[in-house]
């Protein structure tokens, strides 16, 4: 069932997520058209998200706007210094030049990167993560993972997950997707793009989700018509034969993904579930290491975990016989 309506704003809003930023030239979502697809989310009680770009919107866009209950996702570049301020979720591109940068608690800051990138500079975040609530590290080249990456990348893991433990250790639970995510969750919590979540476009149609807007022949219905998408069933869990059997609950499952790595929604490329397998792994070692240091004073949530590091055992991944130590 639906939830969700991201509204991307612009042809040239930068990416939240794992697909690249817009090539397209500024391009605004026609007035009529962002009226008739709230309209819209009002009548199916969907929460909005909307994707801003980099430039100042006009006036009158900016009171529909405020007319619906929304959470705004904008890049750190933004010049509308206003809504950086008071936005949910900041997108960042790259950790140099942010010594000035003001970040604030109650929001979520999302770093899209590399996978080099992330194991040359993820040191960088033992001065962010103090100062924030929520990170989430989201990578842009997930297809290039290889198995000479594995030991790098669950060593980065565990670099990250001691400054998690010192941030805990001093009453600041922050979340870093990679490795609290999957301590605190009961059950699978993925993008799930095509099933909860829709996405309108600037050029009127429906889409599963930004990415696949870069092909308009990907869209699935438009403001006049309504939403049209092809065997909706194949973007739910109970009709993705790997995933529903998986434990790695923290994964974006990424439909995206999915189609480009192995031209199937449903079916997953063996890079997202190796990644996701490593941080998963890392997961468990941290709540070891929060529970064999007596650190989980804020979060008495987490006593009652059961998580699960069977060391050389991947349970619910092995299955799918794509082991991954
Ligand atoms: S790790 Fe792989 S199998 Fe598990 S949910 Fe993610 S994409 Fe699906
Ligand atoms: S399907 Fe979801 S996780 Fe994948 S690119 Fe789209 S929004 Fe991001």
């Amino acid at each position: 069932m639906l939830k969700y309506l991201i509204v991307q704003l612009d042809d040239s809003a930068p990416s939240f997520c794992h697909y690249p930023d817009s090539e397209r030239e500024p391009k605004l979502i026609p007035l009529d058209t962002l009226r008739k697809g709230l309209l819209r989310s009002m009548k199916e009680n969907l929460t909005v998200q909307f994707i801003y770009p980099d430039y100042e919107l006009p006036n009158e866009y900016a009171a529909l706007i405020d007319s619906v209950y929304h959470a705004d996702i904008v890049s750190v570049k933004s010049e509308n210094s206003g809504l950086l301020a008071g936005a949910e979720v900041i997108v960042i591109n790259s950790l140099e030049n942010l010594e000035n940068f003001k970040f604030a608690e109650g929001k979520a800051y999302v770093w899209r990167t590399s996978i080099s990138d992330f194991l040359k500079n993820n040191g960088k975040l033992s001065m962010i993560l103090p100062r924030i609530d929520r990170l989430n590290v989201v990578f842009t080249d997930v297809a290039n993972f290889n198995d000479s990456l594995k030991v790098n990348y669950a060593k980065a893991l565990d670099k990250l997950a001691e400054v998690i433990v010192a941030e805990y250790d001093r009453q600041h639970p922050v979340q870093l997707n990679l490795l609290t995510d999957r301590i605190l969750l009961d059950e699978m919590n993925n993008c799930n793009a095509g099933d909860e979540c829709i996405t309108l476009c600037p050029d009127g149609r429906y889409y599963i989700c930004p990415a696949f807007y870069s092909d308009s022949k990907n869209a699935v219905g438009d403001v006049n018509n309504g939403l049209n998408v092809k065997n909706p069933q194949l973007y739910r869990i109970n009709h993705a034969p790997i995933c529903r059997t998986c434990d790695a609950w923290q994964c974006r499952r990424c439909v995206w993904l999915n189609r480009n790595l192995t031209l199937e929604v449903n079916t997953p490329g063996r890079q997202q579930c190796v990644m996701t397998h490593l941080e998963r792994n890392a997961s468990a070692r941290l709540l070891e290491n929060l529970r064999n240091n007596k650190i989980l004073g804020l979060t008495k949530v987490l006593y009652g975990r059961t998580l699960l590091y069977l060391p050389g055992l991947l349970f619910g991944f092995e299955k799918c016989g794509r082991g991954c130590k």
